[in-house]
């Protein structure tokens, strides 16, 4: 009998028939409360009604117009209206189909524009599954063993990450001088300036535990890449079109003084509300220099998945999801911090916006990942459909669709309170 690959363990029981909002429903009728968002995708909601209605007159229009042989008018709307949002600068677009194939396209452009081998990559970052995105991927070494070997030219620098000042009796600030020190070390010894096409970072570590960076040390890796003609790519996957309660993940970390554009940004993910389609925004400059034809493939910038990214952004506007994200995000991280306080195993609960962690602990300070298993397990018998992530898998996260309501956060606090007294209680 055919069945699906072993190796995929789904982390909820839940067979789903359909899904409403930041609600999901299973074969046996019952509702479970979702702030799983299929990782961060269905950003306006299970089928939200403008989004099916757009994707629905699109199918019956066009839905497949090869984009290197036939222009089609979703990508044209599509790549405008992307102008009114992208930061200033980043006007020129590639579409392909998933996050992993944007980290392939900014790899690309960044070794062809520059001329140089190498990518710097930060501990605890990720940037998806195919062979290039894994080797640029320090979350976790499931995500890269058995299939050496990977990509050459990746080199690996810190990133400003709690635990490290919790074990060290750092502040954030030592750590931060930390990280951009070593940056700077890496320069020095691993891959010259010269050899350095790229520094690749998430603006949040998203699969290494919800790590948000800061402004000072996007500053500091921003006037590193200037110095020395290093292009910043930022991969904005997980954390664009609002998840963080801000537009791009990176804005909570420019000011009028730093604007902090990166030369070369990933989009994905929350852009067409579960529709595959990724992409990369560059500066034209950079993106010129993309040689012929290493652009490209068969499904990318789908029309369907373009009038559903439309129909996305109209609902982002429209619905104030950003500002939503930011009010819930905040709600849901005082209540989890209430829920911590009765527990010592749980050392720190994080985020921006609605990408929230809470991370656990065992009595000697290590990553406990069992724990985090136990509670994701006991809150989705109670209805509630969590994530973990993090380089143990010791965090649990939560991720609802940006529609989340007041109520729904309530719900879901106390849905994960209950949990948390059932494993630690
Ligand atoms: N980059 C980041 C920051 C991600 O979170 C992910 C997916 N979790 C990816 C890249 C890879 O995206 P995909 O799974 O669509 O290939």
């Amino acid at each position: 009998m055919a069945h699906l690959s072993p190796q995929l363990k789904q982390a909820t029981p839940v067979v789903a028939t359909h899904g409403e909002g930041v609600y999901l429903y299973d074969e046996s009728g019952n509702r479970h409360l979702d702030f799983t968002a299929g990782i961060g995708v269905t950003s306006t909601g299970h089928c939200h009604p403008k989004v099916v209605e757009a994707a629905q007159r699109q199918v019956g229009q066009l839905i497949h117009g090869q984009y290197t042989t036939i222009m089609h008018q979703p990508l044209q709307q599509l790549t405008a209206k992307l102008g009114e949002v992208l930061p200033a600068g980043l006007e020129s677009l590639f579409f392909a189909n998933s996050g992993s194939e944007a980290a392939e396209a900014a790899l690309r452009l960044a070794r062809q524009a520059t001329g140089r081998p190498n990518i710097v990559v930060f501990q605890g970052g990720f940037h998806g599954r195919t062979v290039a995105a894994a080797s640029m991927t320090t979350s976790g070494t499931k995500f890269k063993a058995g299939f050496s070997p990977l990509m050459s030219g990746v080199v690996v620098s810190a990133f400003p990450n709690p635990s490290t000042y919790r074990n060290l009796g750092w502040d954030l600030d030592q750590v931060t001088d930390f990280a951009l020190q070593q940056l700077d070390l890496v320069l020095q010894t691993q891959s010259s300036p010269a050899d350095t096409a790229a520094f690749l970072v998430e603006p949040v570590l998203g699969e290494g535990g919800y790590v948000p960076g800061n402004e000072r040390f996007f500053a500091g890796l921003r006037e590193r890449a200037d110095k020395h003609g290093i292009l910043l790519v930022v991969d904005e996957v997980q954390t664009g079109f609002g998840r963080t309660g801000k537009f791009w993940g990176m804005d909570h970390f420019r000011g009028a003084e730093n604007p902090l554009t990166p030369d070369i940004q990933m989009l994905a993910k929350g852009i067409a509300s579960g529709f595959p389609i990724s992409g990369i925004a560059a500066r034209t400059e950079v993106m010129e220099e993309a040689w012929p034809g290493s652009q490209g493939g068969t499904y990318g910038a789908n029309a369907v998945a373009c009038a559903a990214a439309l129909a996305t952004l109209d609902v982002i506007a429209e619905e104030d999801l950003v500002a939503n994200a930011d009010a819930r995000g905040e709600q849901l991280r005082e209540a989890l911090r209430r829920i911590a306080a009765d527990y010592p195993q749980i050392v720190d609960v994080r985020g921006l916006g609605l990408m929230v962690g809470v991370e656990l602990a065992d009595a000697d300070g290590r990553p406990d990942t069992a724990t985090a298993a136990a509670l994701q397990q006991a809150a989705a018998q109670r209805g509630l459909l969590l994530l973990t992530c993090g380089p143990w898998t010791e965090v649990v996260r939560f991720i609802p669709a940006l529609v989340v309501t007041e109520q729904q956060v309530d719900d879901a606090a106390e849905i994960f309170a209950d949990a948390v007294a059932s494993v630690l209680g």
